[in-house]
């Protein structure tokens, strides 16, 4: 079976690694030459609305994308010509922001109040509506906290919207939360679904930074909510393929923030972590095949190399630790390769985890 996939960074790369042992083959689809994925399978780069490579990826038994900034009408353009998972719905509602608060709401899973914003008139009334602090966001193309700004007096109003003013863009209430958590769930094709444990996650300048799985103290109750919210989006966008939930934890609530359609670097510790990694749950869903366990196996964590990755001799100095390079060139801000971190008990694997970061120092 052949997979197009658009996207070729790392999520790509990765997909491909798990997908070579179910004797998969893979195309990818990525306008940036050389991408992380490129090495490892047959990459077209060409831009994303090109014919003549649209017509390579429609040869492909299905298609599915790592990336969710690809144009809706590329991916629907596919569908009508060979299977696309998750589907074009799923698509459109993760990449814009109102469209995704909206299903939330519609949905009846918690989430922080909000309003769209169109114009300079439209902030001020929306600042009303949510009140003070709040956050002000792109509906669409924002990631790793660009695109937003944090709005805590009416001085800040104006810079935010000289900042972000002019495209379309949402104001959110600012969420006092005790930690970030996301849940990695997966549904295939005849509806079965699977979820691994919440994931705790810790960012730095909004780029995440490190994620603990399960995520600690974890209250079983609250990983059943956190389940019921996902098998509510992913029924409700007929879903086909990994779905990442992103939620704040607000004293025991779980507040959603929002989804991504597509594997998740906080579903990275899943490869050596759990029984079966997020990205081989995605493509036995996407390929029609049954899906594997979401059990972890231990406590387990997740450390992001960001602009720099250390000397590999000494990550994997440590006991316990898998190394993950995307062969990217170094650059601020991107996330390059990862370490997890697997502990024989939860203090073993703090110990793990201050090893890790010691290598992050100057
Ligand atoms: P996002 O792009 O929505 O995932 O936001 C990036 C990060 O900004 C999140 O992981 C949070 O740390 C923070 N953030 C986003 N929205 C809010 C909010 N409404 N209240 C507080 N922090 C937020």
């Amino acid at each position: 079976m052949k997979v197009g996939v658009l996207g070729a960074g790392q999520l790509g790369r990765m997909l491909a690694l798990a997908g070579y042992p179910l004797g998969l083959r893979f195309c990818f689809l990525d306008p940036a030459a050389g991408s992380p994925a490129s090495a490892l399978a047959e990459h077209v780069v060409a831009p994303w609305g090109d014919a003549q490579a649209l017509t390579q990826l429609a040869e492909c038994d299905v298609v599915t994308f790592e990336f969710e900034n690809v144009p809706v009408e590329t991916v629907e353009m596919l569908a009508t010509r060979t299977q696309v998972c998750p589907g074009a719905k799923a698509l459109a509602v993760a990449r814009d922001r109102l469209h995704e608060k909206t299903a939330f709401q519609e949905l009846g899973i918690p989430t922080a109040k909000f309003a769209a914003v169109d114009d300079a008139a439209g902030l001020a009334s929306a600042l009303s509506e949510v009140g003070l602090p709040a956050v002000l966001k792109t509906r669409c193309f924002g990631y790793d906290g660009k695109g937003q700004h944090v709005i805590r007096s009416a001085a800040d109003a104006d810079a935010a919207w000289r900042a972000l003013g002019g495209q379309p863009l949402l104001l959110e209430a600012f969420v006092t939360f005790s930690r970030e958590l996301s849940l990695i769930a997966v549904r295939s094709r005849s509806g079965d679904t699977r979820f691994y444990p919440l994931v705790e996650n810790e960012h730095r300048e909004g780029i995440l930074h490190l994620s603990r799985a399960p995520a600690r103290n974890l209250d079983p109750a609250q990983q059943t909510r956190a389940e019921e919210h996902a098998r509510r989006l992913l029924e409700r966008l007929s879903y086909v393929g990994v779905l990442t939930l992103e939620l704040f934890d607000v004293g025991g609530t779980l507040f959603a923030n929002e989804i991504a359609p597509r594997v998740h670097n906080s579903g990275h510790w899943t490869i050596e972590g759990a029984e079966t990694s997020q990205f081989e749950n995605h493509l036995r869903a996407v390929c029609g095949l049954p899906l594997g366990s979401a059990s972890a196996r231990g406590p387990t964590a997740m450390l992001n190399f960001v602009g720099h990755m250390p000397p590999a001799a000494r990550v994997l100095g440590i006991a316990g630790a898998h190394l993950h390079d995307y062969g990217k060139l170094p650059r601020a801000r991107r996330k390059l390769g990862h370490v997890t971190l697997c502990g024989a008990s939860p203090a073993d694997l703090e110990a793990k985890i201050a090893e890790a970061l010691a290598l992050l120092e100057p």
